[in-house]
């Protein structure tokens, strides 16, 4: 397909594909296609090497073993990566490597995609990677977008493709308000589901935008914007493959007969589920998720705060709210650089010097823009029938007017198309997809995230707003800050954006978050979730006694996948055919490949 073709191609809706956007979305993911395209100067790339191959096996035998695969699956369901690659855009996103690729796009690549369609073959694939020593990396969606996409780690992995064949909702309980779900079903998916079968009393938790899958956003730890909004809280029960090709369900999943796997979350004995979420221990073929209540009436309200300053009490006085949940969902603070991005234009139209745009620009944009000038804006929701919101919204206003200059929004006076709307729509549960409007900021936009964790208090937030800012002023990046609360910590989400055909952005963008690490783990700072090249990074910092946690991740990964096929690295987690040969990214080492794999095993 060429470029233009791709840019007028049909959007795939629900339910013809399982990855589709919901119909009432469509016009809506036209405009951001339209958008994404109209900036896009990047050509398609001349591929050499091809196919890609694995470290450790040899051409000849890995292409043999790859027509011994399609026996296996059928030959339609073995592809190999030997075509340019096509970064598509959020909806028709690749699975064969990282559209938002912050080093050479070459370099974190699979050698073949295979689509298993069921559980038995996804066994079979685990035996057959055990057989030749072939990493795979398992997706469900591969939407993991600023976290590195359907990217494997190793170069010339195999990806697995979950959710093209797997992407059934195998229930919806009415009564429990509970669902089980393969990896392949979105949020999009569930939330058209519940609708079609008119179980309006039930709502979906969903992320910023929801084409990513539940498995795949869960197992990441993803977060969403309802009283649900913690993921990896809400799932109950999973079923998965082992590396060695055992099937195991986690929970009540274990006892024969049972009707609790997803009420019940613990089961009998250790509660394995967590050795399955960010790491590489384990294929999840099904998951259990609970559903919130439908509680029988919502009202977002928007507050914004004049000055930089204001953050520290503004943070004092959510803590309680949000422990007590008075503040109920998981909400927003954003930085008015975000309040701009947002509005979907690029950088260009507010500025055309080479360093960050100055903040007295922002607040320029900001006051001809609906919403008016501020430097915080605070998205949040409160729920029930109008006479307990009532009560709660009281507080919250009455604690929030303690900040000088601050303004409660009326939403009747914004445009229909604002941002307000969107976040009004996802803590209600509705998937949307206009948060993708900022990452046009750049021509070719695309987003790196830095995602640390603090107490929800003042001086942490101002620490981290500080080394952010300065950090961003060092590299000549746009700093858009925001502060995500949940119900005792904040994670703060700094989305770098940059233009991925740019190779001093793109460098500019890694230097600035291998600082932002390590500087914030010198202060106490450790992130949520990062990206695949920042993994080894992050996991070095959780370094208390000696690195013990890492030693006890690895001894769990050389137990459970003794060959080391399992999405090696994922997580900065090595099995023992990888350590000590200089696979590990840092300070210093972006090459994301070692010298050679172990052979031989104990
Ligand atoms: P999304 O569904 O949000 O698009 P992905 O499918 O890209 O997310 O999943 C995010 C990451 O989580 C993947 O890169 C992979 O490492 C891991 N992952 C996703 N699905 C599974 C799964 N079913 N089993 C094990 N790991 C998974």
């Amino acid at each position: 397909m060429s470029a233009t073709d791709e840019a007028q191609s049909q959007i795939p809706t629900l339910p013809a594909s399982h990855s589709g956007i919901p119909t009432y979305l469509l016009e809506k993911a036209q405009r951001a296609k339209q958008a994404v395209f109209d900036t896009r100067t990047k050509g398609r790339n001349q591929r050499q090497r091809l196919p890609v191959v694995p470290q450790g096996i040899e051409r000849d035998v890995f292409m043999q073993a790859l027509s011994e695969l399609k026996d296996e699956l059928g030959e339609e369901n073995v592809e190999i990566n030997d075509k340019p690659l096509v970064d598509g855009w959020y909806m028709e996103h690749p699975n064969t490597h990282d559209m938002m690729t912050i080093l050479d796009e070459e370099e974190l690549v699979a050698s073949a995609v295979v689509y298993p369609g069921s559980v038995e073959e996804v066994q079979k694939i685990v035996a057959w990677a055990n057989k030749y020593l072939v990493p795979i990396f398992p997706i469900s969606m591969g939407r993991n977008l600023g976290y590195g996409g359907a990217a494997p780690r190793v170069r010339g992995s195999v990806t697995i493709d979950l959710g093209r064949r797997m992407n059934k909702i195998i229930d919806i309980n009415p009564e429990d308000y509970t669902c089980l779900v393969e990896p392949g079903v979105s949020f999009y998916a569930l939330y058209e589901a519940l609708k079609e079968r008119g179980y309006d009393h039930m709502w979906v938790d969903t992320p910023d935008l929801g084409g990513g899958s539940i498995i795949g956003n869960t197992v990441d730890r993803g977060v969403g914007y309802t009283p649900y909004g913690d993921h990896w809280a809400c799932h109950s029960g999973m079923e998965v493959v082992l590396p060695t090709g055992e099937v195991i369900r986690t929970g009540m999943g274990g006892l024969p007969g049972n009707n609790t796997w997803q009420c019940f979350p613990y089961g009998f004995g250790p509660y394995s589920d967590g050795i399955f979420s960010q790491s590489n221990f384990g294929i999840v073929t099904k998951m259990g998720m609970t559903l919130m209540p439908n509680p029988g009436g919502y009202e977002s309200f928007m507050y914004t705060f004049p000055r930089e300053e204001d953050l520290a009490p503004l943070i004092e006085i959510i803590r309680p709210l949000r422990i007590a949940q008075i503040l109920e969902n998981v909400a927003q603070l954003r930085h008015v650089a975000q309040s701009v991005a947002v509005l979907g234009r690029p950088r260009s139209e507010f500025y055309t010097g080479s360093g960050p745009v100055p903040f007295s620009i922002l607040h320029e944009a900001a006051s001809k823009s609906p919403i008016g000038d501020h430097t915080w804006a605070y998205y949040g929701m409160s729920y029930g029938p109008p006479e307990i919101r009532a009560h709660k919204l009281a507080l919250v206003d009455s604690s929030f007017r303690k900040i000088p200059g601050a303004r409660k929004i009326d939403p009747s006076t914004l445009p229909a198309d604002d941002y307000f709307f969107s976040r009004d729509k996802i803590a209600a549960g509705i998937p949307d997809i206009h948060e993708l409007r900022w990452v046009n900021w750049t021509p070719n936009g695309s987003h790196i995230a830095f995602s640390p964790v603090s107490p929800i208090r003042g001086t942490d937030a101002t620490a981290l707003f500080k080394l952010g800012k300065e950090l961003h002023d060092k590299y000549n990046i746009d700093f858009f800050p925001a502060f995500i609360v949940g119900l005792r910590e904040m994670h703060l989400i700094v989305e770098i954006v940059f233009d991925r055909a740019n190779q001093t952005k793109k460098k500019e963008a890694l230097d600035c978050l291998r600082e932002l690490v390590h500087e914030a783990a010198k202060l106490g700072y450790g992130e949520y979730r990062t990206h695949l090249v920042l993994m080894d990074q992050v996991a070095g910092t959780y370094s208390w006694n000696e690195g013990a946690v890492g030693k006890f991740n690895e001894k769990l990964k050389d137990a459970l996948d003794p060959n080391s096929i399992l999405a090696p690295g994922r997580c900065g987690i090595w099995g023992r055919r990888y350590r000590g040969r200089g696979w590990e990214m840092g300070l210093g080492k972006e090459e994301s490949e070692g010298h050679g794999v172990g052979v031989g095993f104990p």
